[in-house]
């Protein structure tokens, strides 16, 4: 089923408002295993948006649209998808009670504003959706071998809608739902990534793998369409092999654990303390250890310095000292250029990186090769 989502409201167009409704809707589609192949924004214009429309029909075999159900007269999603689709609008006398009931809830002694009463008024035949935090109803119909759903616009009521009303109705035609995995992975770039990858990705169908390139790390997503979660897993195994045999090593995690939470859990694991040096990241290293929760059994303390051109081995082996700690990284360097030193019983490991001259990325990347580094070193790998 390809699926289509249009936007009415011309707030969207002129940059006032982010289209949320939108990606709101998408994600929850891929949890039904509905493909979205169009996102289209159209003003609160009746030419434009029956074009729009036209052009929907033309190529998705659902239409959703958010917006344009409202009283005021710039609302005219429902006109024009009834003529779209050669339906009537009938009065609902369960959607008037409903907006009378919400109304007599809120504002006692008052009467529907009149206005309101066009709200009352969908396309004959549809399965009407009761809105529990604003007063426009939704509703979804089928014609012409196509399945048109309608929402309102302010972001509250469309996302409540759509899970309380249209996932169900959508998920009783749907078999399939979407199983994601996530694997991430430090030390290869993107573009490596793609290369090693991308035969496996051309070939595959179901599941599916992409890249996405994170702050010095990047992240690939395996997503099965399945009945079940089992079924997935069997589909995503073969391919989950093949990819540990591609890039081994480099995968961090295959759960959805940040590289601090992976340092963190191993060295808890191995008995091991740890001591920081910062030079460079001004105790960035050390506040993303400390954001994990359980931090304070493994991390002993932290030293945050002026840049002074240290050597990061040194610095390692001091706060090692000071600290007494198992484990001790440092991170030293100016303008991009940076060496990370970890010091250990057995040794001192130092690296070298450029990390260009974007100070917040560069920083937050030398954090990432410290930890990574710690990973390494407990993983028994080469540091
Ligand atoms: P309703 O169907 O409830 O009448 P509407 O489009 O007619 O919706 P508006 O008064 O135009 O109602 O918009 C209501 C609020 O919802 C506004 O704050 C608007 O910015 C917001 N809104 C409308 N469409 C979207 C959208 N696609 N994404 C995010 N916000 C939206
Ligand atoms: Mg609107």
């Amino acid at each position: 089923m390809r699926a289509e989502i249009i936007s009415v409201g011309t707030e969207l167009l002129l940059g006032n408002v982010v289209n949320t409704d939108a990606a709101d809707i998408s994600r929850m589609l891929s949890e039904l295993g509905i493909d979205v192949f169009h996102h289209t924004v159209v003003g609160d214009n009746r030419e434009r948006a029956k074009a729009a429309v036209e052009i929907a029909k033309s190529r998705a075999d659902l239409i959703i649209t958010t917006g344009g159900l409202g009283p005021t007269c710039d609302d005219l999603t429902k006109d024009i998808l009834c003529s779209a689709f050669g339906k009537k609008l009938v009065y609902n006398e369960e959607a008037a009670e409903v907006m009378r009931r919400y109304f007599a809830d809120r504002l006692p002694g008052h009467q529907v504003p009149v206005n309101n009463y066009s709200q009352a008024y969908l396309p004959e035949g549809c399965v009407p959706f009761q809105n529990t935090c604003g007063t426009a109803p939704g509703c979804a119909f089928e014609a012409e071998g196509k399945r048109v759903i309608m929402l309102p616009g302010p972001p509250r009521e469309c996302r409540t809608m759509f899970r309380r009303s249209a996932m169900p109705y959508l998920a009783s035609n749907s078999e399939d739902r979407l199983f994601s995995r996530f694997i991430r992975v430090f030390g290869v770039g993107e573009s490596r990534i793609d290369e090693l990858l991308r035969p496996l990705m051309d070939r595959l169908e179901n599941p599916t793998l992409a890249p996405y390139a994170g702050n010095a790390e990047c992240m690939l997503r395996l997503t099965a369409k399945a009945k079940s979660e089992a079924e997935a897993e069997a589909l995503a195994e073969p391919v989950l092999s093949e990819v540990r045999k591609a890039l081994g090593e480099y995968i961090y995690t295959e759960a959805f654990s940040s590289l601090e939470e992976t340092a963190v859990s191993l060295l808890s694991g191995a008995g091991l303390t740890l001591a920081v040096s910062e030079e460079y990241t001004g105790g960035l290293l050390s506040k993303r250890i400390t954001d994990v929760p359980g931090a304070e059994s493994v991390f002993l303390g932290s030293a945050v310095l002026p840049a002074a051109g240290a050597n990061a081995s040194e610095a390692a082996k001091k706060a090692r000292a000071l600290f007494g700690s198992k484990l001790a990284v440092a991170v030293c360097g100016f303008s991009g250029d940076v060496s990370i030193a970890l010091a250990a019983p057995d040794g001192v490991f130092e690296k070298s990186v450029s990390l260009g001259s974007d100070r917040v990325r560069a920083r937050h990347a030398a954090a990432s090769h410290a930890l990574d580094m710690i990973r390494r070193y407990i993983m028994g790998l080469p540091v």
